[in-house]
């Protein structure tokens, strides 16, 4: 998905919703779409700021879970205490799972089709229909372990 075809669900979403695709939002919508790696609501507010130096952190902390209900941002918990954010470019549809490095503070998403299934098998045995499923897996890093580096630490 483009960023304009994104920005134009964003913005369909807001209309829905009955709240304004105000000049704000839309720079925070385009910062959060086109960050590369899971990002902080600080982060965001950051990369925000370059676009339009009147976004606030209020602002991105009442932005935040309406891109999250417009699916084209994802919400990643690893446990940590902060919440991590992701564009969900590849569309709502998409099964991940999440393998997290605890060495390198790195967050791998991998496509993990197979998790729906697994859920429906298992639940439709105790007759019960999942509603949503998560995969995580917390990790080591093998080359930092062995070599105290990891060119993937930042
Ligand atoms: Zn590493």
């Amino acid at each position: 998905m483009s960023i304009t075809a994104a920005r134009e669900k964003f913005g369909v979403f807001l209309v829905r919703k009955g709240l304004r695709a105000t000049s704000q939002r839309l720079a925070i919508f385009d910062a959060a779409f086109t960050m590369e790696e899971h990002f902080t609501a600080d982060q965001l507010l950051d990369h925000a700021r370059k676009l339009d130096d009147s976004v606030s952190r209020a602002t991105i902390y009442r932005t935040l879970p309406i891109m999250t209900a417009s699916a084209l941002l994802r919400e990643v918990d690893i446990g940590s205490g902060e919440k991590f954010y992701r564009p969900n470019r590849d569309g709502a549809t998409t099964q991940v799972a999440q393998v997290v490095c605890v060495d390198c503070d790195k967050i791998f998403e991998i496509s993990a089709p197979f998790m729906e299934w697994y859920s429906s098998t298992v639940s439709s045995k105790l007759g019960l229909t999942p509603a949503s499923q998560r995969l995580q897996v917390s990790a080591n890093c093998d080359v930092f372990r062995q070599s105290g580096a990891c060119p993937r630490r930042g």
